[in-house]
């Protein structure tokens, strides 16, 4: 069967950014594992490891996400990283959102290659400074309000947004990674109940099992703007039962260190019903005029044409001083270039195999 690889190439930090058509072309037509050097484990996941490759023949660094299907079928967790690929897949192009160059299967494992980022998780620059400046603060919640803003746009709610899954480029832009959580296929009115996401962040109605919509995501960037301005999570304790109390019955503590438009922004986002919440009627746009954000001028932000507050300081793809050394001084796995047992190559083959995809026992026992 004729094996086609979807390729990109990102148009981002363009004025007038737009999604794009992908090309097929001939010379990706077999991509495979063996064809990436894997140099260095940068992340763990809870099925796999995320490693930064690069390409034997274009010398271009990916971070290659690499999961293995034995562990989420121990995990029952299938739909989310179908849920992952799909989204993955849609070639969603926005300069925002982690990109997805390559995806294919061994027997054992799922790769997904994307764009690799590293200039560190917003959460360990956040750890190290405690509290963000509101410049820094808006600069990051804006980038990361217009991401969720186009994600619903094609009606896909994330749903886990929380400091480690917001990555800063090497420029110091924001990167949102992990789409194991989103949720396809949601209108504006539209409804879902599944209970998932991060305890910290949780919005009420998730929470109480209700029905929710997109405004979640209003209610996690509210959280994660506390977190970035206050240092901690808007209802956190250490007693989960006493957080999720806070989180249900209690109204954020605004400390008056904060200007009032930022304030009256988080009183938005933090609103418990969500029919009330800020962006329940417009989405976005209800985020994009509001008096806080006021400073920032939107085109630009999208071009890429604002500096960043903040630059992460990286000589270059393999300078990894912002990864957590606990996995960079992993050894790397021989194992994950192996071509043997491979399935299938292709992103578009892969939307086939991956639902009704079967567990095959590896070929090569010490993977990963
Ligand atoms: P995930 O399984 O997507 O939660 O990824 C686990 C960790 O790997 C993240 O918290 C990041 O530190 C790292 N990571 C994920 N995706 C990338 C990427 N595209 N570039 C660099 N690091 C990444």
């Amino acid at each position: 069967m004729e094996q086609k690889v979807i390729r990109d190439d990102h148009p981002r930090g363009r004025s007038g950014w737009r999604p794009r058509r992908v090309n097929l072309t001939s010379e990706h037509l077999s991509i495979k594992p063996s064809d990436f050097d894997y140099l260095k484990i940068i992340g763990k996941g809870s099925f796999g490891k995320v490693l930064l490759a690069r390409h034997r023949e274009t010398t271009k660094y990916y971070a290659v996400k690499v999961l293995q299907k034995k562990i989420i079928l121990k995990k029952k967790e299938q739909k989310h990283i179908m849920a992952e690929r799909s989204v993955l897949m849609k070639n969603i192009k926005h300069p925002f959102l982690v990109g997805l160059h390559y995806s294919f299967q061994t027997t054992d494992k799922l790769y997904f290659v994307l764009d690799y980022v590293n200039g560190g998780e917003l959460f360990y620059h956040l750890q190290r400074e405690r509290v963000f400046l509101e410049p820094r603060a808006r600069f990051y919640a804006a980038e990361i309000a217009s991401a969720l803003g186009y994600l619903h746009s094609l009606h896909i709610v994330y749903r886990d947004l929380k400091p480690e899954n917001i990555l800063l480029d090497s420029q110091g832009h924001i990167v949102l990674t992990d789409f194991g959580l989103c949720k396809e296929g949601l209108d504006p009115s539209g409804t879902t109940s599944t209970f998932c996401g991060t305890p910290e962040y949780l919005a009420p109605e998730v929470l109480q099992k209700q029905a929710y919509d997109r405004t979640v995501d209003w209610w996690c960037l509210g959280s994660v703007l506390y977190e970035m301005l206050y240092g901690l999570p808007p209802f956190y304790s250490r007693n989960t039962a006493e957080m999720y109390n806070n989180i249900l019955h209690n109204a954020p503590v605004l400390k008056p260190n904060i200007s009032n438009s930022g304030r009256e922004l988080l009183e938005g986002l933090l609103q418990k019903e969500r029919s009330k919440r800020l962006g329940a009627k417009d989405d976005f746009l209800e985020l994009k005029y509001h008096s806080f954000f006021s400073p920032i001028n939107w085109d630009d932000l999208m071009a890429k044409k604002i500096t960043p507050p903040f630059a992460p300081s990286v000589s270059g793809p393999t300078d990894l001083r912002h990864f957590d050394p606990e996995f960079t001084h992993l050894p790397v796995s021989a194992s994950l270039c192996g071509d043997s047992v491979m399935v299938t190559s292709s992103v578009k083959e892969a939307a086939g195999a991956f639902p009704g995809f079967s567990y095959g026992p590896p070929a090569d026992h010490s993977f990963m």
